[in-house]
Order: C-alpha cells, then sequence, then structure tokens
C-alpha cells in the first residue's frame, strides 16, 4: 500500500536535515524522510575512527538556522557534530518524518502523459524496504568485514564508542548529547510529487583490489567502518592512504599506544590547522550573545571564501600557500629524506588539502612508520608495499577514500524517458544548478554534481540547494529542465575548471569522473558564486520548461 505524501527526502545526514528545515521554513509539512540506517547523521554516524573530527570550523560547519555555541573546539569531534545533528531533528521535531532502518530501493517517476509543464503530472514511485533485519544495506559496496546496516558502532547505546580518541559530548556545555533520533521504520511505497535525494557522497567505502588481503588473518576493516572492539594499545596497525581521515586517525591511534605503519601512495599537501579547546567562559559568552556567535561565524565565511584563490590555483595565492605548507613541513621534519618522501609532486589544490598539526610530528619521531609507497600485497600477516619492503601487521585499516563518482542511489532511479540516473549520468554527473536534471522532473539532487568545496563548509552549499528545492516545490508546479539547459551548465562547469589544479594538476583526485576526467563533483567556484548561480536559475526557471 502506497503511502502519498508531497515530497520524500532520502537520507538523514546534513542535507536531508537541510532540506526538511527549509521545507518547514516554507510552510510544507507534508514529507517524509527515509534513512537506511538506524539513527540520523550520516557521515558523522559512520565515521567513529579514533580522531575523528570535522576539518572546517564547527561553528561554520553547523546548520545556519541552529547556531551552537557549545562546541567544545575549533574542529569538533565526530561524536559531538552527530549529537548536534541528532540535538537538531529533536529540537524540529523531525521525528515524526523519519523513517528509520528504511531504504529507498527504487524511485521511479510516471512516464510524463504530454508535454503541458503545467499540469500536474509528476508523480515519483518510490520503493523502501526496512533494513531493521537486513545483514546490511551495503552489500556489494566492498565493505570488507564490519557488517550492520548503515555501519554506526553506536548502535542502540546511544553512546560515542570513540572514547578516548578526544571526543566530547560538550560536557559543561549543557550541549547534545546521543540520545537516539526516534522514529518509525517504513516498508512499503510512497507516492510523491517530489523527491529529494539526500544520500551522500561520501557514503560508499572504496576498497582497492589488493592480491592477498582477502586472505590477511586479521581485521581489515575501511576507516569508515571502524571496528571498536578492536583493542588498540600494542597492536600494530597498518593504516592505508593519506587521505583526511589518514591523517586524523594515524597520529591518534599512536597516541593511544599502537604502533603504526602507514602506508603512502601519494604525499597530500598539509597546512597547520591550530584546532584548541574552547573555554567555559567563550562557550558561554556566545551562549549569552548570539550576535558575538553570529559575527564568528561570518569571519570565519569570509576566511573561507579567501581560501577559494589558493584552492582554484590563483598563481599568487597558491604559491604563498604551497610556501606555507613547505614551511610547515620543514619545521615539523628535519630529516630530508622523510621530508622529501612527505612532499607532493603535484599541484597545490589538486586534493583536497588537509589539516594537520600532529601528523608531522607522528612521523618525524618513529611513532607512525612510514611506507612511501602504494600496499601492493598482502601474505599472512605482511603487507607488501609496491617497493617490495614487508610489513609484519596485526590490523589493517583501510583509509582509502569512497566511491564519489559514481553513487549508488543514482542506479535506483528512474526517469521520464526510462532511463536511470546512473545511465544519464554513464559519464559523470551533470545537471542544472548542480541541483536538477533533465528527464527526472521534480527531482533534487543535493551534494551531488558540483556541490563540493575545497574551500568552505560543504553545509553551506546544502543549505543553499535545500532552500532551492524548497522554493521551487512552493511553487507547486512541475520542474523540468531540459537537456539544453543541462549541456550548457556541463559545459560552464567545463570552462570554469579549465587550467585549474582540479583537472591539471598532475595528481589523482575524486572531484573529477574517472570516466571522462571532467570535473563532477566539485563547484569550481565560492559559495557566493554559488549562491548568486542557483538565483540565476530560479530566476530563469519562473516559465516552466518543457522536456522536449
Ligand atoms: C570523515 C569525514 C570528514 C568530513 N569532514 C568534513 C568537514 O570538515 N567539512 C566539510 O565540509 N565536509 C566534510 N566531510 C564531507 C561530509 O560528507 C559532508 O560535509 C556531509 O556530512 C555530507 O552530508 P550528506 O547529508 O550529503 O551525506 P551523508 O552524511 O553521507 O548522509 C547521507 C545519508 O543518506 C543515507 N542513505 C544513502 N542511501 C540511502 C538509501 N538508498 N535509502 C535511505 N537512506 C540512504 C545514508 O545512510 C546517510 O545517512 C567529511 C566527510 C568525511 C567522510
Amino acid at each position: 500500500m502506497n503511502e502519498r505524501v508531497g515530497t520524500v527526502i532520502v537520507g538523514a545526514g546534513f542535507a536531508g536535515i537541510a532540506a526538511a528545515l527549509a521545507l518547514k521554513a516554507a510552510g510544507d509539512d507534508d514529507f517524509v524522510i527515509l534513512e537506511r540506517a538506524e539513527a540520523v547523521g550520516g557521515t558523522w554516524r559512520d565515521n567513529t575512527y579514533p580522531g575523528v573530527a570535522c576539518d572546517v570550523p564547527a561553528h561554520l560547519y553547523g546548520l545556519s538556522s541552529h547556531p551552537w555555541p557549545g562546541w567544545s573546539r575549533t574542529f569538533a569531534p565526530g561524536a559531538e557534530i552527530r549529537a548536534y545533528l541528532e540535538h537538531v531533528v529533536a529540537q524540529e521535531g523531525l521525528e515524526r518524518h523519519l523513517r528509520l532502518s528504511t531504504a529507498m530501493v527504487s524511485a521511479s517517476v510516471a512516464r510524463s502523459s504530454g508535454l503541458d509543464a503545467h499540469a500536474h503530472d509528476v508523480e515519483w514511485e518510490v520503493r523502501a524496504v526496512s533494513t531493521r533485519f537486513a545483514r546490511s544495506t551495503n552489500e556489494g559496496s566492498g565493505r570488507p568485514t564490519n557488517e550492520g546496516s548503515g555501519g554506526s558502532t553506536n548502535e542502540g547505546s546511544g553512546r560515542s564508542t570513540n572514547e578516548g580518541s578526544g571526543g566530547s559530548t560538550n560536557e559543561g556545555s549543557g550541549g547534545p548529547t546521543h540520545e537516539g533520533s526516534g522514529g518509525p521504520t517504513h516498508e512499503g511505497g510512497f507516492l510523491a510529487r517530489n523527491l529529494i535525494l539526500a544520500a551522500g557522497r561520501l557514503t560508499e567505502p572504496l576498497i582497492p583490489a589488493i592480491p592477498g588481503l582477502d586472505e590477511f588473518p586479521g581485521p581489515v576493516f575501511h576507516s569508515a567502518r571502524w571496528d571498536a572492539s578492536i583493542r588498540v594499545q600494542n597492536a600494530r596497525i597498518a593504516v592505508v592512504g593519506t587521505g583526511a581521515s589518514a591523517i586524523q586517525l594515524a597520529p591518534e591511534l599512536a597516541r593511544q599506544g599502537a604502533h603504526v605503519t602507514l602506508f603512502q601512495r601519494t604525499p597530500a599537501w598539509i597546512v597547520p590547522r591550530r584546532d584548541r579547546a574552547y573555554a567555559r567562559a567563550e562557550r558561554e559568552a556566545w551562549q549569552r550573545d548570539p550576535g558575538s556567535l553570529a559575527r564568528l561565524r561570518e569571519e570565519l565565511y569570509v576566511e573561507g571564501e579567501a581560501r577559494f584563490a589558493s584552492r582554484s590555483g590563483d598563481p599568487v595565492a597558491a604559491s604563498e600557500a604551497r610556501e606555507s605548507a613547505l614551511t610547515h613541513l620543514a619545521r615539523q621534519v628535519r630529516d630530508p629524506v622523510l621530508r622529501d618522501a612527505l612532499t607532493p609532486d603535484y599541484a597545490f589544490g589538486c586534493k583536497r588539502v588537509l589539516l594537520s598539526d600532529d601528523f608531522y610530528p607522528a612521523i618525524a619521531s618513529g611513532l607512525v612508520d612510514l611506507v612511501p609507497s602504494a600496499l601492493a600485497g598482502a601474505s599472512d600477516n605482511q603487507l607488501v608495499a609496491a617497493d617490495g619492503s614487508r610489513h609484519e601487521v596485526d590490523v589493517v585499516v583501510l583509509a582509502t577514500g569512497f566511491e564519489a563518482a559514481r553513487q549508488p542511489y543514482a542506479r535506483l532511479v528512474t526517469g521520464e524517458h526510462g532511463r536511470t540516473l546512473d545511465e544519464h549520468w554513464s559519464e559523470g554527473m551533470t545537471s542544472v544548478g548542480s541541483t536538477l536534471v533533465s528527464g527526472f522532473p521534480n527531482l533534487y539532487v543535493l551534494n551531488g554534481p558540483n556541490a563540493s568545496l575545497g574551500h568552505n563548509s560543504a553545509v553551506l552549499i546544502m543549505e543553499e540547494q535545500a532552500a532551492f528545492a524548497a522554493s521551487l516545490i512552493s511553487r507547486g508546479t512541475p520542474i523540468r529542465v531540459d537537456p539544453e539547459a543541462e549541456a550548457a551548465y556541463t559545459a560552464e562547469i567545463a570552462d570554469r575548471a579549465a587550467g585549474t589544479p582540479w583537472v591539471e594538476g598532475g595528481c589523482r583526485n575524486w572531484y573529477t569522473d574517472p570516466r571522462s576526467g571532467r570535473l563532477t563533483l566539485l563547484w569550481p567556484g565560492t559559495v557566493s558564486d554559488f549562491r548568486s548561480r542557483l538565483a540565476a536559475v530560479r530566476g530563469s526557471m519562473l516559465a516552466p520548461v518543457l522536456t522536449p
């Protein structure tokens, strides 16, 4: 039996919650949020590895409508961000819209009966199944060991398993704690006028095919599926990768007494992080004076926007930022051989620039043993690097990133012409306004095509998209974009991307699609550019566009 509803939102991470808040702000209460895991939080529910934290200041990473004076540090621990999202859901009464442990398994739009764009002829049929008793909703996604829906290690207990990771739940600040998100599950289907895909982009672990790793005798798991049963102290732990997760994880494991061996295929550009704990007095002052909190957010926003120049290849800004990164490295690593191994040979900004104050010292002090070579194979409990060196370890953590270019949700969604989103995106994601897709009326994709940032908070973009979607939904008329508009937007992105480090910087990154080499994930502008671009799309859509 299908339930009729105005809008189905898929996913209860930052984007899904932002979409729900935007609909509510527009006076629309007629929506459900499907979430395949047992709790809300998305990224921050799934990533519980020691040391996990945001790398954009928390005061800018939160939702603009829900400033939070109680963040414990500049870069809040993951458990705190998760608790914050749960708090927002409770505060806004979103539980009654939530269908937890409920995965969208397909969504198809009824074929259009004609070309009358004013007709209310768009109807999405969304099929959902309960994941409560399923072994995993991620089967086939390459998750090696940790089975369980949604990958949370916090299930049921309502407590973070990251004790000792520096995570705090705002003790003393009156902050949110994990209370569970409530909400019923749902099995069956929905008939909805609108579909908002907020199903994430860094949700599916990318597992490299390493010969022999399947037979490794000890635990092998991805950093986003942290195995909380692992005893870290005195364990010999291999961390594979040097991306954002690895550089948080490796020093923290070493601090907790593990012997860490880090396999580095490509060194990252790393700049100082300057994280610090906020004093109670500061937090209380923000609590008392919301204006000061708003000013702090504005300052952080402006700082973030200013980083765009260095990340996008502006010669002066990039050269200054590069020098600052090299100085950081030289100050923290004296050994010229190690320093050389840690120096990137590609353009600044080509890959996500990382922030850390403890990664280089952990390597320089020998607490983390750097193998400046990719992991190439495994034999018994020995890992073999591409340079031939062998390393005996007990546990392997694959901090190898995510399948970002080709999202699994795209295979589940079928448009007006009987093609899936995955087929439509066979050479990489495309859109109009990074949100709308031709042939998929009344569909809004959040944090999907060209909506990521390398210089500022991702939440800023998601909130813009959520407000954009809510405003188009409130019109009540079908929203379609034509293929020409999509081709023009795709060409515009390619123009903006030309000559930038993201496509010409000499590295492999997840911003581009390996099938076409096009920049399909990153938005190649500032947040303010994005805001203006969406306003232009909204303006151009005052007369609905016909689907040819
Ligand atoms: C370790 C880590 C640190 C990060 N740090 C930062 C940072 O500091 N700053 C920053 O800007 N960005 C950061 N990011 C990027 C981060 O992913 C985004 O900022 C943001 O959290 C993504 O929100 P989202 O709602 O789009 O996706 P997610 O948080 O991934 O949420 C998507 C949700 O959709 C659900 N879902 C997926 N498919 C289905 C389905 N078929 N049916 C039902 N539910 C489904 C998933 O279970 C998930 O809960 C980080 C990412 C990682 C992995």
